[in-house]
């Protein structure tokens, strides 16, 4: 099965284990692998954004949930020992797929540690791909004798029982079939050579907030999705001569270009500087732009592509109305005015002027 094909798949058949097999047979699962077209050494931020924006493209669920395996994978990759890397990283190869489950209510998750055995306690919010997922990443708060913070563990979850799985308050505006379900950990316990990364890993920048950039690939995808699809709309009704759908159409182009070129520039700066302290602070900044300049983008496509779609291109058989829903939701995503305020905060700090902040070359010519 080619990339293309596996896409394909997913555009028709939505998320589901089906789809997953595609995804799966298609290699998708161990891209980012040592040796893999896409592996996290070789520094292909601007290919792996491009993936992620079109598995969103294809299927904004899907595209969460795959995003979500990459995460896992590079967080791997940044902060587990060789022989963990080995373990999980074959996992993957042998077709797990993997997930990031962090957000959590007010009490969060407490992780006990006893004989080299540790246990969970407590809940997590947004689970995505719960019944899809089979290794998650899960953060928790550890407090034994050695370690107290917050420390990230792999789960399998096999073993946590279907009871403690609570799908019935997962009523979302859309991506539904993500199934972001909350989920109850209690007893859960496994060998603490699950355990990985020092504690505060998890937060550690550049990492933490410039991922934003791999949510932000699969939002612009579900933007030109949408995109796609009322033009489709347009055509099949026979209204695109009109001036005003013209200019909408002339409108959501420019603005799907300016999120292409905002993923970009992101992607280069980020393989340029993420290893780089020197520039982990501007980094963060430029992220934290490309995040909030594409939720604008995806925003203003969804109002334009509704006025031309109206009422009746908002129905079945239309997928136009799903497109919406699941961008409409999926946009929100954590912390969105605090990254916003963080990159007036930092160019304030710039002591030295704000010349050429964004560009690292010197003079004109
Ligand atoms: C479809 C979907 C799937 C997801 N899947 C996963 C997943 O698999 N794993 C995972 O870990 N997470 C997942 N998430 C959760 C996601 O990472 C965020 O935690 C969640 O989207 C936060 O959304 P919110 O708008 O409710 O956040 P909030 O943080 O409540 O933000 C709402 C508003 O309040 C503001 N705000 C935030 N904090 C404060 C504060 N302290 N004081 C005042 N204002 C504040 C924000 O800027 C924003 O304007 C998923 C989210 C979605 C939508």
């Amino acid at each position: 099965m080619t990339i293309q094909e596996a896409l394909e798949k997913t555009q028709q058949l939505g998320t589901s284990d089906e789809t997953i097999n595609h995804i799966r047979n298609a290699g998708l699962l161990s891209v980012v692998l040592p040796g893999g077209v896409l592996d996290f050494n070789k520094k292909k931020s601007q290919k792996l954004l491009q993936l992620l924006k079109a598995v969103g493209g294809a299927d904004l669920s899907m595209g969460r949930i795959y995003e979500g395996h990459i995460n896992a994978l590079y967080l791997i990759h940044l902060f587990a020992t060789q022989e963990q890397k080995e373990r999980w990283f074959n996992d993957a190869g042998e077709g797990n797929l993997f997930g990031v489950w962090n957000a959590q209510p007010d009490n969060g998750l407490q992780i006990n540690c006893s004989n080299n055995i540790f246990t969970l306690n407590g809940n997590k919010t947004f689970c995505s791909g719960t019944g899809y997922v089979t290794r998650a990443l899960v953060t928790g708060n550890i407090n034994s004798d050695t370690v107290k913070g917050y420390q990230m563990c792999i789960v399998n979850t096999a073993a946590i029982p279907e009871t403690q799985i609570n799908k019935s308050a997962w009523k979302p505006l859309g991506m539904q079939s993500s199934d972001s379900f909350t989920i109850n950990f209690d007893n859960y316990s496994d060998s603490t050579d699950n355990l990985f990364g020092n504690e505060g890993d998890y937060l550690k920048q550049p990492y933490f907030t410039s991922g934003s950039i791999r949510f932000a690939a699969v939002q612009l995808g579900g933007a030109e999705a949408l995109y796609n699809e009322t033009i489709c709309y347009l055509k099949n009704q026979n209204r695109i001569n009109d001036t005003f759908h013209i200019a909408r159409v002339a409108e959501m182009t420019t603005q799907i270009e300016a999120g292409n070129n905002w993923l970009r520039q992101a992607a280069a700066y980020y393989d340029r500087w993420y290893d780089d302290d020197e520039y982990i602070k501007k980094l963060m900044a430029y992220t934290n732009m490309t995040r909030t300049a594409i939720e604008k983008i995806c925003t203003v496509v969804i109002e334009l592509s509704i006025k031309s779609a109206g009422a009746r291109g908002l129905n079945h058989p239309y997928k136009t109305e799903q497109l919406v829903r699941d961008l409409y939701f999926y946009l929100r995503q954590p912390a969105s005015d605090a990254a916003f305020a963080d990159i007036g905060k930092f160019v304030i700090e710039q002591e030295a002027g704000i010349e050429n902040i964004w560009n690292d070359s010197n003079g004109f010519i």
